[in-house]
């Protein structure tokens, strides 16, 4: 479906959960986010029901985050219900990658096409404080599983924060040398726990690339500018939502765990889905569409969402 600005609306980005087993600093207050009630959340039916009604309105491409999708009881049903829908072309999962160890090959076989891992940064110190609760081997356990499932072209995502990891450009540069993957760097975007961080943390991609003048420009891939390395297997994409706003070329939706849907990541804007059915689910996803706005005023002022990621899916 359309949009009233001429966009064509095919990518639905669905949060299972806003819970996490991680904290990292920027997405997540320490003490973890009240679990919400059963009833508040989608249920796994209601979720395939999203989807379903979604793909009615023109949606052919699904990712699933959270918070931490792995988390979610019920994922692999949440999986299996949406990759048997004939419309939907590609699901994909974001995750941190810390229970891929367990669950990389059930979600291969339940339908999962593709995965985003996130990995902020390759020193142990950095790792455990940046997330809280999580640890750097654990999450290459993730990484290595995942590709012994069968998720060969893996992106990994790394958001690039000022006196953080700017400093491993090129230690995760070289990671693409032998590995097939593509590496996202994100800027890192004022929103929840990070919203109010010193201007210093949030880098823009220009910046950051000019820092690399080897990088070789490559076909750029939905919101990604893409680079390669001369003679690397693996691929590095920018993704700029500061500095190169690319609101004229956005294809999403997002629904939240409690079943908010949002036509933009940052506009306060939602409507809820929970309880409606077929026509009315339909019609209230339609709405959506139509009311997604131009583009967000991130370089203006913070996030209009009142959410932090986890509460949204990233
Ligand atoms: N837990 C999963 C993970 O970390 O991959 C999925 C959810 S997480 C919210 C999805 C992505 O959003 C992660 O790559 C994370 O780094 C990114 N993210 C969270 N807060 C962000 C922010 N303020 N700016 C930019 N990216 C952010
Ligand atoms: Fe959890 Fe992902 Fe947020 Fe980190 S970025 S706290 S892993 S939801």
């Amino acid at each position: 479906m359309t949009d009233t600005f001429g966009r064509t609306v095919d990518y639905l980005r669905l949060s299972v959960t806003d819970l996490c087993n991680y904290r990292c600093q920027y997405c997540m207050p320490e003490e973890g986010v009240c679990k919400r009630r059963h009833k508040d959340i989608l249920s796994v039916e209601e979720c395939v029901e999203v989807v379903r009604a979604a793909a009615k309105c023109g949606v052919t491409k699904v990712r699933l985050t959270g918070g931490e999708p792995l988390v979610r009881r019920g994922i692999l049903d949440i999986c299996r219900g949406i990759a048997a829908l004939p419309e939907i072309k590609e699901l994909c999962l974001t995750t941190n990658g810390a229970l891929l160890p367990q669950l990389a090959k059930p979600l291969r076989e339940a339908g999962v096409d593709r995965l985003n891992i996130s990995l902020d940064t390759l020193r142990p110190d950095r790792f455990a404080a940046m997330t809280r609760t999580g640890s750097l081997d654990q999450a290459l356990a993730g990484l290595t599983a995942a590709g012994e499932a069968g998720f060969t072209d893996l992106k990994l995502n790394t958001v690039l924060i000022g006196g953080f990891n700017d400093d491993e450009v090129g230690d995760f540069l070289s990671l693409t040398r032998d590995k097939p993957w593509e590496l996202r760097f994100i800027e890192l975007m004022p929103m929840g726990p990070c919203a109010g961080w010193e201007k210093s943390c949030f880098l823009s991609s220009a910046g950051v690339l000019a820092r690399f003048p080897e990088l070789e420009p490559i076909e750029s891939q939905g919101v990604a500018l893409r680079y390669r390395l001369p003679g690397a297997r693996g691929t590095v994409g920018f993704i700029s939502p500061l500095s190169h706003t690319f609101c004229a070329q956005c294809r999403r939706l997002r629904v939240t765990a409690d079943g908010k849907l949002k036509s933009c990541l940052h506009s306060r804007e939602e409507i809820s889905l929970k309880g409606l059915q077929g026509h009315g689910l339909e019609e209230a996803i339609r709405q959506g569409i139509l009311q997604k706005p131009r583009e967000h005023h991130l370089t203006e002022r913070p996030s209009d969402t009142p959410r932090s990621m986890n509460q949204i899916g990233g």
